[in-house]
């Protein structure tokens, strides 16, 4: 079985990870494939099932739990379940290529100690709650109540920073960008 290797992004909603994961995506010697999640809530505008999320209602969720077709799995907002198929690997390494998570921190460290070696789990620390909030705002994509949602969730999430292997701050975009390119080069290489 081809195994290749697994970089994880992982930081509270709204930090910025998904902006450096497509950075990262357009970075082709890096031989990166973004590993497609499934999630239980309703498509944003624009989002495509089987691109961006594979998108299934909370049953077909629940039954895909039961029948152990998840590598992790989390319930990261109520009734909001997300996970990576253990199919979604597999698919991408078997491109020969390395596969990229956009995923919560529970997620993004479950990852991390099913494959530990293979595994550079990057933490994408915003600079601030205030500035998490301002983002949020600004990215219209969630109502008021989701985004406190969110946000009340980023503070126990931040305290998992230390368990990763890399913090990276985004505060200036192209810094971030800059940070996690270097360190995913160095990993891969390696
Ligand atoms: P996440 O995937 O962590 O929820 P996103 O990548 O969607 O976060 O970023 C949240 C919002 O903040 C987006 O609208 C994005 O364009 C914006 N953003 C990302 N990085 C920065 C930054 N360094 N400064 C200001 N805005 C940013
Ligand atoms: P969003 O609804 O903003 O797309 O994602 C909400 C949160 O779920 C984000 O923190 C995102 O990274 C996380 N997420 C997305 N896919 C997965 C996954 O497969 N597993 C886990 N554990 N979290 C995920």
């Amino acid at each position: 079985m081809k195994q290749g290797k697994l970089i994880v992004l992982s930081a509270p909603s709204g930090s910025g990870k998904t902006t450096l994961v497509k950075y990262l995506l357009h970075k082709e010697e890096l031989n990166l494939d973004f590993s497609i999640s499934a999630a239980s809530r309703e498509p944003r505008s624009g989002e495509i099932h089987g691109k961006d999320y594979y998108f299934l209602s909370l049953r077909e969720f629940k039954d895909k739990i039961k029948a152990d077709e998840f590598l992790e799995w989390e319930e990261v907002y109520r009734d909001n379940f997300y996970g990576t198929l253990k199919t979604e690997v597999q698919r991408i390494w078997d491109k020969g290529k390395h596969v990229i998570f956009d995923i919560d921190v529970v997620g993004g460290l479950d990852i991390k100690r099913i494959y530990p070696d293979r595994t550079l789990a990057i933490f994408v620390k915003p600079p601030s709650i205030e500035e998490l909030k301002i983002r949020l705002k600004k990215r219209k994509t969630e109502s008021e109540d989701k985004i406190n949602m969110r946000v009340a969730k980023a503070s126990t999430e931040l305290a998992t920073a230390p368990q990763f292997d890399a913090v990276v701050t985004n505060d200036d975009l192209e810094k971030a960008k800059a940070e996690v390119l270097q360190l995913v080069k160095k990993f891969i290489v390696n």
